[in-house]
């Protein structure tokens, strides 16, 4: 088991516990996969509820027309049937088997066409035949269906009876956050967009991982205040930081989660600043857990973190996912299913999550209260291993550089990338040190 995991509760390393945890947050995304969302609407707010059987939740509702920086809060979409019906009756494209067959946000229509009339408004994939693509249309008002290549080579022609029994008005869009209270009042920031219908790693992943994370850290003594955002995607973070633009200075790190359930390698992007004390936390957790990973640098491209780290906020936010958006064949398709996530994947998501987490939280400056010359470390008990011994073992070298570099300006992560240790180590010989006199937190007023 990772040090850090085993000395801070991570928990999810042994293979029991893993399986477990990566089985239920695998149950509450089959729970949430029927529902129709979208970025606005019933859907949304089913989805809500749901996950705040798991987690205290507190759901917001924005209105429609809402000016937010320079969007405004969009008109809501909900939708009860689409259909297009042949001429004997039958249903060939039917919203009631799969959601995705139905351009999100499409506007209502009943009308009867023929196949030329109709063939604009469907949407497939030839280069995967049995796959279903998902569409949406926020802000242009349009319709559309989107079907597989096999159904669409299927249709004759035919006069079509084309029904999107949807309703497109006023009224909100909903997000919700959960606060878990820290001993600081400074946050860590943690975000999922919540507004895809039924695909499976973008984002039920990250939506069900952040629920059961949320769960997982209630029940555990925290440094910093963590607020979770559950909203839909671009708008719904723009919508967020608009309302909450004066709180801000609040976020000392945070992450947008999203995406954590395929069975690529675990794939960091920074925040916009680049050396971001989140950025060098997940980068040091993924160097040192033994597993393939890869850091990527800001591009104002992808989820939520664009938002975050657009000019005028450029917040500490980076973003943690296995494989990125658009990189892998299912994505956007009804292929990225329950079965592409995997419960070990998830479960190995959450780990990194939590032991990244664990990082910001425990990280601190130190200083050292005998710093002229070493301290005599056998006379307290605290060498391992006799001075004779050529080999001395990684929590001697641990201690020795914590030593070394607690000067009130270095902190533990910066001692745990320059002596190349994990961090769990150099802070666990912070605490021994610290228990043996040697060592005292960082005030206000020592030196940075
Ligand atoms: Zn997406």
């Amino acid at each position: 088991m990772n040090k850090l995991a085993s000395e801070h509760g991570a928990g999810a390393t042994n293979g029991e516990g893993a399986e477990r945890i990566g089985e239920e947050i695998h149950g509450l995304m089959r729970r949430l996969y029927p529902i129709c969302r979208s970025i606005t609407g019933d859907g949304v707010r089913r989805s809500l509820a749901m996950m705040r059987e798991y987690i205290p939740l507190e759901i917001f509702e924005v209105p429609t027309g809402t000016p937010i920086f320079d969007w405004t809060v969009p008109k809501e979409w909900n939708v009860r049937d689409a259909y297009v019906k042949n001429s004997r009756g039958e249903r060939v494209i039917d919203f009631q088997k799969h959601n995705l067959h139905l351009v999100n946000y499409s506007v209502p229509v009943r009308r009867t066409m023929s196949l030329a009339e109709l063939r604009p408004h469907l949407h497939t994939l030839p280069e995967h035949p049995d796959w279903i693509p998902y569409r949406a249309s926020y802000y242009k008002e349009t319709w559309g269906f989107c079907l597989t290549q096999r159904q669409l080579e299927a249709l004759d022609e035919d006069e079509y009876e084309v029904c999107v029994d949807s309703t497109l008005g006023d009224g909100n869009l909903t997000y919700a956050e959960c606060y878990l209270a820290g001993d600081r009042e400074d946050e860590i920031l943690l975000y999922s967009h919540i507004c895809h219908p039924s695909v499976c790693n973008d984002n039920l992943s990250g939506m069900a991982l952040l629920t059961y994370l949320a769960r997982a850290l209630q029940g555990e003594r925290r440094r910093y205040s963590y607020r979770f955002v559950f909203a839909p995607t671009t708008i719904g973070s723009i919508t967020w930081l608009a309302r909450n633009e004066s709180r801000l200075g609040r976020i000392k790190h945070g992450l947008v989660i999203a995406l954590v359930g395929d069975p690529g390698p675990m794939t960091y992007k920074k925040s916009r600043r680049g050396d971001a004390t989140v950025d060098r936390a997940v980068a040091h957790v993924l160097k040192h857990s033994g597993r393939p990973s890869q850091v990527l640098d800001f591009s104002p491209y992808g989820y939520d973190e664009r938002q975050f780290c657009s000019a005028g906020i450029d917040l500490p936010v980076g973003r943690l996912t296995r494989t990125p958006n658009a990189c892998y064949p299912q994505y956007h398709s009804s292929a990225d299913d329950l079965d592409f996530v995997r419960p070990e994947f998830l479960a190995d998501s959450l780990e990194i999550c939590r032991m990244s987490l664990n990082v910001l939280d425990r990280d601190g400056r130190y200083v050292n209260l005998s710093p002229k010359c070493e301290p005599q470390l056998g006379r307290r008990g605290l060498y391992s291993k006799t001075s004779a011994e050529r080999d001395v073992g990684q929590r001697d070298l641990a201690m020795l550089w914590v030593l070394n570099l607690c000067d009130g300006r270095h902190s533990l992560l910066d001692i745990a990338e320059r002596s190349g240790l994990a961090f769990g180590t150099i802070a666990a010989s912070a605490d021994d040190l610290a228990e043996a006199g040697l060592l005292r937190p960082a005030a206000i007023g020592d030196k940075e």
